[in-house]
């Protein structure tokens, strides 16, 4: 790669080091990154309205000369003047200003005011407009003005003057070449990327406005396509490189021996959807290059049973397998669970936890490395260097967004593979992921999707019920409890500390005591040990607890089908997914089950959004769907931290069409223009693709 030196991002840019420090809090570090600091917005500047015939609602230029010029002290200290044209008269007001400024705008002189008229106190006024004084007759700007992000001590004319030196003295040969082969060129009708870098930064006069305000301008669809190319050119070719590594081959047998006699056991059948995804993972695991699936299913949609079978094939040819769960209550409930699967067929489970007494756990070691166990479930215990595996063949990774984001994880994994053999990998999470989302920032996984719930479940009812309603919640407690049923109580989530949110889970848990003094009322929450825990959950579930208090650990998979009320504390300070996976513990049985969601007014207008959607909506993928529009998909997929290059051009949303062009062109450049490929990588991506390389 080194000798293709024409397109190096590295080449530094000609600026004073503080200059430099300052560009590089923006992302500018190499001349193609100022290129690509395109502008965030446009300001027209080639009209200038009348005063009083300036639309509302929109940013305008007008003209005129100032009037009068005065500071005023109340209601706060800020500087008045008036513009007056031939058409009428407006105000602007500056709330900061300098006294210079005071100076310059005085009596007399003509200026230009860019901003929005609006209707205050003052009549006509704008408030901090953009204002230049002007001489009579000044030129109007020939085309859009680009409006730049910026940073403290970097103005718009410093940046938009070191840009305007890149494009037309930068000192790189070839910095603007084309990456893109002909063909894609032709076949999608894009413009060349040098031309549309030049519109973005300079449109020419006849550049439609509405096309490049909302960025769908040709030259932004070509600048969005490259962005959501390279994106996908790097996740395939991680994709590529991991799987060219060698796995197990995990034969299907004939018989299917375990399978069946594990399937004889339970004593439902499974889904379609089940099936289906069964089928895909199996095809994945007699391959022998590593699966890199993500399975997805919604809260209760069973797939555990999926990633039980999927263990079985692992098995069933000599392998071990090794389940992780995020929390000590998921692992420990995999582990019963499992063993009361696997117990009946011969098969030893071990079980890792952090909080385990010094003599099982190197009891469980000894098993795993001596193979006597073939199956190990835990918590990311499971990944310590102690663990040694007789021979794993599949990791299933269980709620695997709880983990952050897979590269993290694969980047564990490493330590499981074995004289360059890599392990099969199953992820699975029940947080939906919007297609659009998947297809980009999964793009190096395949994904399994089980889009339907076992049947005989009843949808929850949810209920959203002030705070200062309370008490109604009470008798709804005890008239589940007098039918048999259980119910969650979960507090609330209090970020800012933990020690504060313990102290009143367990408040709480003393007020119903009070209340409920024949209900036998239980706590969890996340100081107690893993045994505290585990017993409490087994008193939970052979009901021999009634009300169950608890902090959010019970988020994640908990299974309890008996429970048919769960009443959420101070919900809108959750967030969707949470809400989500949380009312998924309830509606597991046959029973009718309700979630109650006690919120405090005020709301804020996002909190009232979140609830509008958990109120309206019981799928998953939809409220997913609707998250992913509400925050966004950096906080979506909580990526800030990750390191995954975020899309900073391309609107998932808007630009799904692209999105499928640039997935249906990244293999085609893999396979038969690999050096493009390349070039473009790092065009766009630089040293970012760094994260890839697990
Ligand atoms: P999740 O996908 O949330 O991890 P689980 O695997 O915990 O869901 O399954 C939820 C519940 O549904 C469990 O009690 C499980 O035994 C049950 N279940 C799974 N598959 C089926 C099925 N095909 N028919 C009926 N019940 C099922
Ligand atoms: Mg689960």
């Amino acid at each position: 790669m080194d000798s293709d030196a024409s397109v190096s991002n590295a080449a530094a840019l000609v600026v004073s080091p503080k200059v430099q420090e300052k560009l590089a809090r923006l992302g500018i570090n190499n001349e193609m990154d100022l290129a690509l600091h395109l502008p965030i917005r446009y300001e027209d500047e080639t009209h200038v309205f009348p005063i009083a015939h300036a639309p509302q609602g929109m940013i305008v230029q007008i003209e005129g000369i100032i009037v009068h010029n005065e500071v005023v002290v109340k209601p706060r200290r800020q500087l008045i003047c008036r513009i007056e044209d031939s058409s009428g008269s407006l105000c602007m007001r500056l709330l900061n200003f300098y006294g210079s400024q005071v100076k310059a705008y005085a009596v007399g002189k003509r200026v230009r005011l860019l901003g929005e008229i609006r209707h205050g106190f003052f009549g006509a006024e704008m408030v901090h407009p953009k204002c230049r004084i002007v001489k009579e007759n000044e030129p109007l700007a020939t085309a859009m003005t680009p409006v730049y992000a910026m940073t403290a001590g970097l103005p718009q004319k410093t940046l938009a003057k070191l840009i305007h030196q890149v494009l037309r003295h930068s000192k790189q040969p070839g910095l603007f070449d084309e990456t893109l082969p002909d063909v894609i060129i032709h076949r999608y009708r894009l413009p060349g990327f040098k031309d549309s870098v030049f519109t973005l930064h300079h449109p020419p006069p006849d550049t439609q406005v509405n096309l490049l305000q909302s960025r769908m301008h040709p030259a932004w669809q070509r600048i969005k396509f490259d962005e959501l190319l390279a994106q996908q050119l790097s996740m395939r070719l991680h994709y590529r490189q991991r799987r060219s590594r060698i796995a197990p081959q995990l034969n299907q047998k004939h018989d299917h021996g375990l399978r069946i006699r594990f399937l004889a056991q339970l004593d439902f059948s499974l889904t379609m959807a089940q099936e289906k995804v069964i089928a895909e993972i199996s095809r994945d695991l007699t391959s022998e290059h590593p699966m890199q699936r993500l399975l997805q299913g919604d809260v209760g949609s069973g797939k555990t049973i999926v990633a039980a079978i999927a263990a079985l094939q692992a098995i069933e040819n000599g392998y071990q397998a090794a389940i992780m769960a995020p929390t000590e209550i998921l692992a420990e409930q995999h582990f019963q669970k499992l063993s009361a699967w696997f117990g009946p067929l011969g098969i030893q489970v071990g079980w890792l936890s952090g909080g385990q007494k010094k003599k099982d756990r190197l009891s469980v070691l000894a098993a795993i490395e001596s193979g006597t166990a073939m199956l190990a479930v835990g918590t990311h215990a499971l990944f310590q260097e102690q663990v040694n595996f007789y021979q794993l063949g599949l990791a299933i990774i269980d709620e695997q967004h709880r983990f952050g984001v897979h590269q993290r994880l694969a980047l564990r994994m490493k330590g499981m593979q074995q004289s360059g053999i890599v392990p099969h990998q199953l992820m699975m999470s029940a947080t939906p992921i919007p297609r659009t989302l998947s297809m980009s920032y999964f793009a190096d996984l395949d994904v399994s999707i089980i889009d339907e719930l076992p049947p005989g479940r009843s949808p929850v009812i949810t209920k959203l019920v002030a705070d200062s309603r309370r008490n109604e919640v009470v008798a709804r407690i005890q008239q589940a409890c007098q039918q048999g049923r259980q119910v969650y109580w979960v507090c609330p989530l209090i970020e800012e500390s933990e020690t504060l949110q313990l102290q009143t889970a367990m408040e709480t848990c003393e007020t119903l005591c009070r209340i409920f003094t024949d209900l036998n009322v239980g706590l969890v929450h996340g100081r107690l040990t893993a045994q505290e825990k585990a017993d409490m959950m087994a008193l939970f579930k052979q009901g021999n607890i009634q009300l169950l208090v608890a902090t959010t650990v019970i988020e994640v998979g908990v299974d309890v089908p008996n429970a048919s009320l769960m009443v959420i504390e101070n919900a809108e300070r959750m967030g969707l997914s949470q809400l989500h996976q949380l009312r998924g513990r309830v509606g597991r049985g046959a029973n009718a089950s309700v979630c109650i969601l006690l919120y405090q007014q005020p709301l804020s207008s996002i909190a009232r959004k979140r609830l509008k959607i958990i109120f309206e909506h019981t799928d998953g993928f939809e409220i997913a769907r609707q998250d992913l529009r509400l925050r966004g998909p950096g906080e979506f997929l909580g990526a800030r931290q990750s390191g995954v290059p975020m899309l900073r051009f391309a609107d998932l949303e808007q630009d799904g069409a692209l999105l499928t062009a640039a997935q249906s062109v990244a293999d085609e450049m893999l396979n038969d223009y690999p050096d493009l490929a390349q070039r473009h990588i790092r065009r766009w991506l630089g040293d970012k693709t760094e994260y890839l390389r697990v």
